[in-house]
């Protein structure tokens, strides 16, 4: 049985998703915004940060996925599930609206590698925004391939396998409240 431990409690993340959304609240203030979240991971991040901005706001979602196979989770020597990105990115859900002359926040579940966010803001960015910013909830700079900033990040966090609170091992432990590391799979 894989170990799971507590990484980021349900308190410290709503705390920080809070202050995020205030962030948010506070760029924007008297403007609409669109959340345009990164399907499956990001849904769960998306619908708490979006609680947290008193502005006028609409939703969209995209899906991507890696070109080939899925990317696969192995183990490390030490026993660390680690996540091997294919190094590219194509679409499976386009968004359902344009983004012309509209203020996006571009919310993504963690930033790795860099590929995925530097894939779908370029395609965002073909749409003519206002403006574009990204929210991350988790960053790893460590595992950094391609450089991309995000404008909000809720936690750097080191080079371990995540899950819960919308991030998924084959799909599972998308529904937990705490983001966890996942340990002896
Ligand atoms: P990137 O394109 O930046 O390498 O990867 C971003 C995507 O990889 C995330 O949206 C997520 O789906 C996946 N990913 C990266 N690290 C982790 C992790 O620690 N746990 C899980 N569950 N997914 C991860």
């Amino acid at each position: 049985m894989p170990d799971l431990k507590v990484l980021l409690s349900r308190e410290t993340i709503a705390k920080r998703v809070a202050e995020m959304g205030a962030e948010i609240a506070r760029d924007f203030r008297g403007q609409s915004i669109i959340f345009v979240g990164v399907l499956k991971g990001a849904a769960v991040f998306l619908s708490d940060l979006a609680r947290q901005v008193p502005l006028e706001a609409t939703f969209d979602f995209i899906g991507v996925s890696s070109y080939g196979d899925r990317p696969t989770a192995k183990e490390d020597p030490a026993g660390h599930a680690r996540w091997d990105s294919l190094g590219e990115v194509r679409l499976t859900k386009d968004m359902d609206q344009s983004l012309a002359d509209r203020n996006v926040i571009l919310v993504e579940d963690i930033l790795d590698t860099g590929l995925t966010l530097n894939y779908i803001s370029k395609l965002v960015e073909a749409h003519q925004p206002r403006s574009l910013r990204i929210a991350a909830l988790l960053d790893k700079p460590s595992r950094r391939k391609q450089p991309i900033q995000a404008h909000y990040i809720g936690f750097t966090i080191p080079d371990a396998f995540v899950v819960g609170y919308g991030l998924d091992y084959a799909e599972k432990y998308r529904n937990l409240p705490d983001i966890c590391v996942l340990e002896n799979l």
